[in-house]
């Protein structure tokens, strides 16, 4: 089974060492986002946009066998992340995903195959 060997969290981000595989980053505001708790979850099924304040920051964890429970600085804490909920969730996006949009380096693509 998937399990950290290691958590590591500061106020802004949550780092998790897989067992079997690299560090995933998470900010906190993503995993109060993604909270998995039914409080939460019907939030997400309405379609209502959960009320999170930017400058959220992760508190507490607490061990719950299967994964974690988490303490927000907004008082939340009813959320448990089971590791395989929190392997699938996104980390701080490192650089703009744009299917449809312009790409940057198409001007720089032929420079660097003519330097060759
Ligand atoms: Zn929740």
């Amino acid at each position: 089974m998937k399990t950290p060997r290691q958590i590591e969290f500061d106020a802004q981000t949550l780092t998790l060492h897989w067992n079997d595989g690299p560090a995933q980053r998470i900010t906190s505001r993503a995993l109060r986002l993604a909270c998995p708790c039914a409080e939460c979850r019907r939030l997400r099924l309405d379609g209502r946009a959960l009320v999170v304040p930017s400058d959220i920051a992760i508190l507490e964890i607490r061990p719950a066998g299967y994964g974690m429970q988490l303490v927000f600085s907004d008082k939340h804490e009813r959320g448990i992340f089971p590791w395989v909920y929190v392997v699938g969730l996104p980390g701080p996006a490192p650089e703009l995903h744009l299917p449809n949009g312009p790409r940057a380096r198409c001007s720089n693509a032929s420079a660097a195959s003519s330097e060759r």
